[in-house]
C-alpha cells in the first residue's frame, strides 16, 4: 500500500517524499483511512511503529479542511513526558510544513510565561503534557471549546503516572462532539476501562502482538553476579562501540553508572526526571549527534525518546514491572532496523526475568562474560517451553460500516448504556 492509496493530500504526501518514507507502516496503514473517516480509534502501538505519523497525518489532513475560531487550538494531542511533547510537536512540524497550521507544544519544568505569550497568539494544535494544560486552563489563556481532535498518547504510561484523574478533568472541560484517537504501547484492563469513558465506537487496531516484544530486536541476557554488573557493563560496551542507551531502575543508580563509564573514558551522561530541562535537551541533543555514546536513563525519563535507528539497548538493572522490558527494548529496532537488547541479570533478578519471559512468551538466550561468570548462577525458568501466540494482530474494531458522518453524542450514548 501507498501513502496515496490511504487517501492523504497532496501537502503531506510531498512532506512524506521528503522525509524519504517510501511506504507506509503497519499501524499507518490500519489506522489513517478510518481517522480520516472520522472514526474513534483505539490503537495498541509500541513506540517506533510509527505511531506518531499514524494520527498526525490525517490530524492534520482533517484540520486542512477548517478555520481556527479565533486562538482556541482545534487538536490537542496529550502525551507523558515533556520529551515525547517536544518529539510530537516536532513530527508535526515535520509532516505539516506545507500547510499552513500553527502547532506548538506545553509541558512544564518550564517558565509558563513565554508558553502564554505564544497561546495567545493562536495556534491550531496543542501538544501538551497534563499538568501544564492544566494550569494553563486555569490562567485563562487556553480555551478548550473547539477542540475537534483529542489524541491521548502512550495512555498506559499516563495511566501508570497517575495522570488520570488529571485527563479525566481535561476531559471534562473538552466539547462532548470530537474525535477522541487513544494510542498505547500495552493493553490492560485499565486502557480498556479508560477507553471505555473516553471513546466512542473505535475502530481497533493492534499492530504488535499483545505484549510482546518488537521481532527485528534481538535480545540476549548476560547472567553476572550483582556486584560485577559495573564491570560487565564497560566490557560489553567497549567491546563494540555501538551507540547505547542504559537503563537503571533508579536515578540515583543512573548517575552512578554514567559517573563510572566517564570515569573509563567513555562518553556517557544519565537523564532522569531531577535534571533540568536544559540538561535534558542537552543530553538528548548529543545523544542524537554522536557526542554523548552512551545515555543512562531511568524508565520514566527514557518515554519519548525518539532517536533513530538506536542499535543496543542494556537493562542494566531489570525493571519491575515487566511491561517496562518492552518498551524499554522498543527503543531499539526501530521502524523495521534491527537492534540488540542486552540484560545484565543477576541472581537476585531471578523472579524479574521470568515475568518478562512469561510475559513476552520467549526464553531469552543466556551468554555468560569471560572472566565475568556469576558466582550465584541465575535460576532456570520452570515453566518449559513458551506457549504458541495465537494470531494477536490487527483486531479492526466493529463500527465499520458507519463510515464518515459524526455519531452520537456522549449525553445519547450513555442514555443508551
Ligand atoms: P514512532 O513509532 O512514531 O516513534 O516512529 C518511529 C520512527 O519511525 C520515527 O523515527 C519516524 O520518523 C519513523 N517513521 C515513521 N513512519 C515511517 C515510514 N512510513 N517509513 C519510514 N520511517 C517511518
Amino acid at each position: 500500500m501507498t501513502f496515496n492509496e490511504l487517501g492523504l493530500i497532496k501537502p503531506l504526501l510531498s512532506a512524506l517524499s521528503e522525509q524519504g518514507y517510501t511506504k507506509p507502516t503497519l499501524i499507518q496503514e490500519k489506522s489513517i483511512s478510518s481517522i480520516l473517516d472520522g472514526h474513534d480509534l483505539m490503537a495498541t502501538a509500541q513506540t517506533g511503529t510509527g505511531k506518531t505519523a499514524a494520527f498526525t497525518l490525517p490530524m492534520l489532513q482533517r484540520l486542512s479542511k477548517g478555520e481556527r475560531h479565533g486562538t482556541a487550538p482545534r487538536a490537542l494531542v496529550l502525551t507523558p513526558t515533556r520529551e515525547l511533547a517536544a518529539q510530537v510537536q516536532e513530527s508535526i512540524r515535520t509532516y505539516g510544513k506545507h500547510l499552513k497550521l500553527r502547532s506548538f507544544s506545553v509541558f512544564g519544568g518550564v517558565k509558563i510565561n513565554p508558553q502564554i505569550k505564544v497561546l495567545r497568539q493562536g495556534i491550531d494544535i496543542l501538544v501538551a503534557t497534563p499538568g501544564r494544560l492544566l494550569d494553563l486552563h486555569q490562567q485563562k489563556v487556553l480555551d478548550m471549546n473547539h477542540i475537534e481532535i483529542l489524541v491521548l498518547d502512550e495512555a498506559d504510561r499516563m495511566l501508570d503516572m497517575g495522570f488520570i484523574p488529571d485527563i479525566k478533568r481535561i476531559q471534562s472541560r473538552l466539547p462532548q462532539e470530537k474525535q477522541t484517537l487513544l494510542f498505547s504501547a500495552t493493553f490492560s484492563a485499565d486502557i480498556r476501562k479508560l477507553a471505555e469513558t473516553m471513546l466512542i465506537e473505535p475502530i481497533q487496531v493492534d499492530v504488535a502482538p499483545r505484549n510482546s516484544t518488537a521481532i527485528t530486536v534481538s535480545q540476549k541476557v548476560i547472567p553476572v553476579d550483582k556486584g560485577r554488573k559495573l564491570e560487565a557493563l564497560r566490557e560489553v560496551v567497549t567491546q563494540n562501540q555501538n551507540q547505547t542507551l542504559v537503563f537503571t531502575r533508579t536515578k540515583h543508580c543512573a548517575n552512578k553508572v554514567a559517573k563510572s563509564l566517564s570515569k573509563s573514558g567513555i562518553d556517557a551522561e544519565a537523564i532522569h526526571g531531577n535534571k533540568s530541562q536544559a540538561h535534558r535537551n542537552r543530553v538528548l541533543n548529543g545523544f542524537k549527534n554522536g557526542r554523548v555514546a552512551v545515555l543512562v536513563a531511568t524508565d520514566i525519563a527514557s518515554r519519548g525518546l525518539d532517536i533513530d535507528q538506536l542499535p543496543r539497548v542494556i537493562n542494566f538493572e531489570l525493571p519491575h514491572v515487566a511491561e517496562d522490558y518492552v518498551h524499554r527494548i522498543g527503543r531499539t529496532g526501530r521502524a523495521g532496523h534491527s537492534g540488540e537488547a542486552l540484560s545484565l541479570v543477576c541472581s537476585e533478578e531471578a523472579k524479574q526475568l521470568h515475568a518478562i519471559e512469561k510475559l513476552s512468551n520467549q526464553n531469552i538466550e543466556r551468554e555468560e562474560l569471560k572472566g565475568l561468570e556469576p558466582k550465584s548462577p541465575l535460576a532456570e525458568r520452570r515453566e518449559g517451553k513458551p506457549r504458541q501466540e495465537k494470531s494477536a494482530n490487527s483486531a479492526q474494531g466493529r463500527g465499520r460500516s458507519r463510515r464518515g458522518g459524526r455519531r452520537r453524542s456522549n449525553a445519547n450514548r450513555s442514555k443508551a448504556a
